[in-house]
């Protein structure tokens, strides 16, 4: 058993590799399956060997192999989180076949969510295309679990909402508030959480980015203009309302009462 563990663990830090190369070349658009990885800085090709992922980084101690250029904490980090959740999704999961389909789908979920969680802070961008990836996966799982009235209220809810406020928000203060990535994760993820869980995630969300961002001008991290990129707390609230479900329940029922 204890390698069935280990084989899951380790497919998931290969899995989060690739998620790195996927957060470092999608937003500039270019291939995620060539050309082969090089160091950013002296372009010095990276070996198999260099490339074993959270043990090549530890063994290299976390520079190129060549001109000593610091890589980003980003990449082990990232494999380590997707070798967890593989763990934890296929290796404690895993009960059977017909669980096969809930598990990869769960697990296909999270690496999306990291990787747009990522792009999101690097970049202020929700990318189109990993949007359309997980509005296929929830329709697809929805077809087996869902009403369509269900998806389809929940995708309008979650994308009409948002629209409508940014739309007065502009009319009145002329500004755009929210970007429209974030709108359309919100449509996309209405079409998994239906109407009532999708107007948790948006008050859930808003009130965490709130909070955090009054926070983080009160101990000066960001500036009072400065945005804050609002994806991340939207795939926060919804990692907990997809994978520990229970969790929003019992906080919405003791702490707010509805
Ligand atoms: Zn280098």
């Amino acid at each position: 058993m204890i390698e069935f563990y280990f084989l899951t663990f380790y497919f998931g830090a290969i899995i989060g590799s690739f998620l790195n190369v996927v957060i470092l070349r999608l937003p500039e658009s270019k291939s995620v399956v060539t050309p082969r990885s090089s160091c950013p800085v002296c372009h010095h090709m990276i070996p198999w060997y260099e490339n074993i992922p959270i043990v090549s980084f530890l063994f290299l101690r976390g520079k190129c192999s060549q001109c000593k250029t610091k890589i980003s904490w980003q990449y082990p980090l990232v494999e380590l989180i997707t070798a967890l959740a593989a763990l934890f999704f296929i290796g404690f999961g895993y009960s059977g076949l017909s669980s096969l389909t809930v598990i990869f789908f769960k697990f296909t979920i999270f690496c999306l969510f990291l990787t747009h969680f990522i792009i999101d802070i690097k970049h202020y961008l929700l990318l189109d295309v990993l949007n359309l990836y997980l509005a296929g996966l929830f329709l697809f799982y929805g077809f087996f679990y869902h009403s369509f009235i269900f998806m389809g209220l929940g995708a309008a809810i979650g994308g009409g909402i948002p629209y409508l406020v940014t739309w007065l928000f502009y009319k009145l203060r002329g500004k755009i508030g929210l970007g429209g990535g974030d709108i359309k994760l919100w449509a996309a993820l209405g079409i998994y959480l239906g109407p009532l869980g999708i107007i948790h995630n948006i008050w859930l969300s808003c009130t965490l980015g709130a909070l955090i961002g009054i926070v983080m001008i009160a101990f000066k991290v960001i500036s009072r203009d400065e945005p804050l990129p609002f994806g991340p707390f939207i795939i926060v609230v919804a990692v907990v309302q997809i994978f520990k479900p229970d969790l929003i329940a019992s906080f919405l029922t003791n702490f707010i009462g509805f």
